[in-house]
């Protein structure tokens, strides 16, 4: 079964990125084979899997205008060990061409199903808004993660997240749940980050991972050089952190599709 997981969070800055080209690296570290999509006009995801955005063609943009397919369009990250899908500055222009586009919302779903079981992983980088390109994300996605800061206005901004999210599941796909919320860039010794932590476990409970993704700076120096940090220094802290991600990450899918059969067992039980 591929999961499928977009990494969302329409606050700009909140580590999305890193967090999208670091947790495909390490899924793939630990064997598992993973698509990355970059959703994202900045292609920010496409340069720090070390991918020349300016050059890279195909890109998103062409396979939700249905003129090329995810086949043709993905590439290889040598350093990350994982496909992506490219994106530049070309797909800014995509919610403009799509406006008067049948199932303008689900161009990318129908186009993923193409590869789906080529992987065991599909990430999806989504832009810093609420926009056609992440709703085309929500539509193809099983669930969501949400990398988060631990500050004062962290939690203002889940509530307009939580909401679009709602609005998919109703309009879109019924099935799209919250994976987990990652706190990243997290500063242990600062109060105000344990305050606000505390807040997003009492709201969030258990779908806040148990992993924290500390501030480190090889995370921010990794992308410069085109590399995840899991190839620029795979001892430092940054590295170190996404990898008990990937960890915690598939821990909890196996425990899913355990607790998945217990549950269809004693159904076929009482039958
Ligand atoms: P955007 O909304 O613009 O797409 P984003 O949510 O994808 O941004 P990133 O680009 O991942 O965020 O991160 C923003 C900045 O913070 C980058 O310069 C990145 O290198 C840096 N950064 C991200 N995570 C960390 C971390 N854990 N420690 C230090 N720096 C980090
Ligand atoms: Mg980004």
């Amino acid at each position: 079964m591929t999961k499928i997981i977009a990494i969302a969070n329409q606050k700009g800055g909140v580590g999305k990125t890193t967090t999208a080209v670091n947790l495909a690296a390490s899924l793939a570290e630990l064997g598992q084979r993973v698509l990355l999509a970059d959703l994202d006009p900045q292609g920010n995801a496409t340069m720090g899997a070390g991918i020349e955005k300016r050059t890279a063609l195909p890109t998103v943009y062409q396979i939700l205008l249905n003129q090329v397919t995810v086949r043709d369009a993905r590439m290889r990250s040598g350093p990350g060990h994982f496909d992506i899908i490219p994106a530049n500055r070309e797909l800014a222009g995509a919610e403009i061409d799509l406006v008067n586009l049948e199932q303008r919302d689900l161009r990318f779903k129908v186009a993923l199903a193409q590869v789906a079981d080529d992987y065991d992983f599909i990430l999806m980088d989504c832009p810093p808004t609420l926009n056609l390109l992440t709703v085309n994300a929500f539509a193809a996605a099983e669930s969501v993660l949400i990398p988060m800061q631990c500050e004062y206005y962290a939690l203002e901004g889940l509530t307009d997240l939580v909401a679009t999210i709602k609005k998919v599941k109703q309009r879109l796909n019924p099935e799209i749940r919250i994976e987990g919320l990652l706190r990243v860039m997290f500063d242990p010794r600062s109060t105000l980050a344990q305050q606000v932590s505390d807040q997003i476990k009492q709201h969030f409970g258990d779908k806040v991972y148990d992993t924290v993704i500390p501030r480190n700076v090889r995370l921010a120096e990794a992308p410069s050089h085109g590399l995840p940090v899991l190839a620029y220094d795979r001892q430092c802290r940054g590295a170190k952190a996404y990898m008990e991600l990937a960890e915690e990450m598939l821990g909890r899918t196996r425990q899913g599709m355990n607790s998945g059969r217990t549950a269809r067992e004693k159904t076929d039980g009482q039958t």
